[in-house]
């Protein structure tokens, strides 16, 4: 399997304050890996540097896609390249509505037209898999959304958008049961039919049972602190960090 993320002595820093110290992270394509971490352990801060959020300084290493350096490279840049991140907190975007976001985005990463019955083809195929009412695409994008309906609509996007590599910040979190099974679906459904390479950042063992765990990863203060197969996930979600680190 060839590598599609590569991390190399990864440092960042935001506001002066380095938050990754050396970090190193390699993901094969089609796998999915587990990122770990108390709080405040530079889990987002990973993901969104990863992204390329202009929040985050790389104060040195290197960040490769697909055997590309993109160290430097802008985030929209990075988006056309097959990197997704949702995040912990979807933003609200008054004025545009689910569907015409969705179209938009897939039309900016296409580079070209959709017609507009072939999207919507594709959009109800997506919002069946996710039980999600077809009305929702019609409302503006995450105004008035619930927790959970934000959190459908991201892997909503997930599914039409089908990035190489999904980075999933907290997904799951403040999901009820019903939802959270919704979601795993989603990411199944996302792995299953496009091959997707995913990086979860979880608390949360139900999101991960229906999925196949390859790698787990656990920073501690902004390191590498422990790397291991699906199976320490698994672990740590029902023992605590205490016995692993
Ligand atoms: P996690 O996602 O693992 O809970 P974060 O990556 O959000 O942790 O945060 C790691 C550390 O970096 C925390 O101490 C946090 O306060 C700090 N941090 C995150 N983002 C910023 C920022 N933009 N500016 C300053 N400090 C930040
Ligand atoms: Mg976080």
């Amino acid at each position: 399997m060839s590598e599609l993320l590569k991390i190399t002595n990864l440092s960042v820093k935001a506001e002066d304050k380095e938050l990754l110290h050396n970090v190193d992270l390699i993901i094969d394509e089609g796998e999915t890996h587990v990122l770990m971490g108390q709080n405040g352990a530079g889990k987002s801060t990973l993901g969104c540097t990863i992204m390329g959020s202009p929040e985050y300084t790389v104060t040195g290493g290197n960040i490769y896609f697909d055997g590309e350096d993109i160290t430097e490279e802008t985030a929209d840049k990075r988006a056309k390249r097959g990197i997704f991140l949702s995040f912990q907190n979807p933003v609200e975007i008054p004025g545009v509505t689910l569907s015409e976001f969705l179209r938009n985005s897939l039309e900016q990463l296409t580079g070209s037209k959709m017609k507009i019955w072939d999207f919507k083809k594709k959009l109800h195929a997506a919002m069946d898999v996710l039980g999600m009412d077809r009305a929702y695409a019609d409302r503006e994008l995450n105004v008035g959304f619930s927790g959970g309906e934000k959190k459908k609509a991201e892997i909503l996007q997930l599914l039409m958008l089908k990035p190489k590599l999904a980075i999933l910040d907290e997904t799951d979190s403040g999901l009820d049961v019903d939802a959270v099974k919704t979601v795993s679906k989603g990411i199944e459904e996302y792995r299953k039919a496009s091959n997707g390479t995913l990086l979860i950042i979880t608390h949360n063992a139900k999101i991960l049972e229906s999925l196949t765990v390859d790698k787990t990863h656990i920073l501690a203060d902004g390191k590498n602190a422990k790397d291991g197969g699906g199976e320490l996930a698994f672990r740590v979600l029902e023992n605590g960090f205490g016995e692993v680190l």
